[in-house]
């Protein structure tokens, strides 16, 4: 049934810089900006879907060159908007490279114009977006609380530059986190601030040896009553793995991509008695029959920027509960669009088994109507406006929009800002 009122009339894509603290992983040290882009699409009838997708030159490119063909099309039959986009863009991108974050480009496409279109039907109908991925099972959403190890700084346009006046976990997120009473400081700040339920430690960086006890400190400081989970990126050898591993036995909710690539992941499985988590070594929907095949992990974290969507998410869901594994949801750094987006699953998941993962306590800066969205009890309340129920503020737009074209990023690249400090330093595939 064709309304000409929910023709897509315009896709505004707008790239912007997100102040984003030096937080260290495998291949190197986060830039004092985070690269993401808003997606404003417009029908006919006046009503806009908003999205958010990690920010890349070529994506944002990639985006204006297909952004004429998908004028005109229905966005109540997103199926016939994802065909397009696939039909117009290269596919070359079944593998998502070695770096913990994934810049696909079709996949993420899909993401932008999915979620887009859903914001609006859900405002055309008068309806959550978690209505529309099966119905809203709780209104509560819990994440867990992501600590990493950190240089001094906040990040921003004056690099790693201090405010003087911050306390409790503003003043955390600025100070360094190295040492592990430093990273203990860290989890309790952020735990006080937004209740958080459960701890995740971001690793890689430094040696097993530093990293493995500084994990079992912070279980230790909070008496083991918080579930841990530690990822190193897949920046481990097997044998390091098997070593290493074994020391959490018990202690640890799960272990996450310590080893890379499907088989080592397996193998690693059945050396030691603990879950293994990814969101390295299956990460797409062609890596699932790998995956059944070897047993490569426990739980899929999914990421709807790199799964194709919400719709696609959900049916990972449903994958993963028909094979037997847990299902939870991966972070980059991000805004309050993809923490509504991420919301919405958390919403509609039927069983809810591990607290997703967020960056956005790191940020300091939002682009929605009414600045950043609370977490509290270490929960998201799912907004209750229609669609994912959050506006853009076209100030706050603008702004990070201006910081994007003076911070001269196109591209994540945490090895590049690394070596500004380290200039040996290089990413490999197996550090340890
Ligand atoms: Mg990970």
């Amino acid at each position: 049934m064709k309304n000409p009122s929910h023709f897509i009339k315009d896709i505004i894509v707008t790239p912007i810089a997100i102040t984003d603290p030096p937080l260290l992983n495998c291949v190197g040290v986060h830039a004092p900006y985070a690269l993401r882009i808003i997606l404003q699409v417009e029908t006919e009838g006046g009503v806009v879907g908003v999205s958010e997708i990690p920010g890349n030159k070529e994506t944002e490119e990639a985006i204006l060159k297909i952004k004429d063909s998908l004028i005109g099309l229905d966005v109540f039959q997103p199926n016939k908007i994802l065909q397009k986009v696939a039909e117009k863009l290269p596919k070359t991108e079944d593998n998502r490279g070695g770096t913990p974050w994934d810049q696909r480009i079709v996949v993420h496409i899909f993401s932008a114009m999915e979620v887009a279109c859903l914001d609006i039907l859900g405002k055309e109908l008068n309806c959550r977006v978690a209505d529309l991925l099966g119905g809203t099972m709780r209104e509560q959403i819990p994440f867990a609380a992501y600590l990493f190890y950190k240089f001094k700084g906040a990040g921003g346009v004056w690099g790693y530059d201090l405010d003087p006046q911050a306390e409790g976990w503003a003043a955390a997120r600025q100070a360094e986190a190295i040492s592990t009473e430093g990273i203990i400081a860290q989890a309790e700040a952020m735990c006080q601030e937004f209740g958080y339920k459960s701890i995740k430690l971001k690793g890689g960086f430094f040696p097993p040896d530093k990293e493995v006890p500084d994990t079992l400190a912070i279980y230790k400081a909070f008496d083991g009553q918080m579930p841990m989970r530690y990822d190193p990126n897949a920046i481990w050898s097997l044998e390091t793995g098997i070593k290493w591993a074994k020391e959490f036995k018990g202690k640890l909710e799960y272990l996450e991509d310590p080893v890379r690539g499907q088989e080592n992941m397996s193998k690693l499985r059945r050396e030691v008695d603990i879950p293994l988590a990814t969101n390295m070594c299956t990460t797409s929907f062609s890596d699932l029959p790998g995956s059944m095949k070897v047993h490569s992990e426990d739980i899929i974290l999914s990421d709807h920027h790199f799964w194709g969507g919400l719709r696609s998410t959900m049916e990972l869901y449903k994958i993963c509960k028909t094979f037997g594994r847990g299902f939870s949801m991966h972070s980059n750094s991000h805004l309050g669009i993809s923490l509504a987006a991420m919301a919405h699953i958390g919403a509609a998941l039927p069983i809810f088994d591990h607290e997703f993962d967020t960056h956005y306590p790191w940020q300091s800066e939002d682009v929605i109507v009414g600045g950043k969205i609370k977490i509290e009890e270490g929960c998201v309340t799912l907004p209750s406006g229609p669609g994912l129920g959050v506006e853009i503020d076209p100030d706050a737009l603008e702004k990070l929009h201006q910081n994007y074209l003076a911070c001269g990023l196109t591209k994540r690249d945490d090895e590049a800002e690394m070596q500004k400090l380290d200039p040996n330093w290089k990413v490999v595939n197996t550090r340890y």
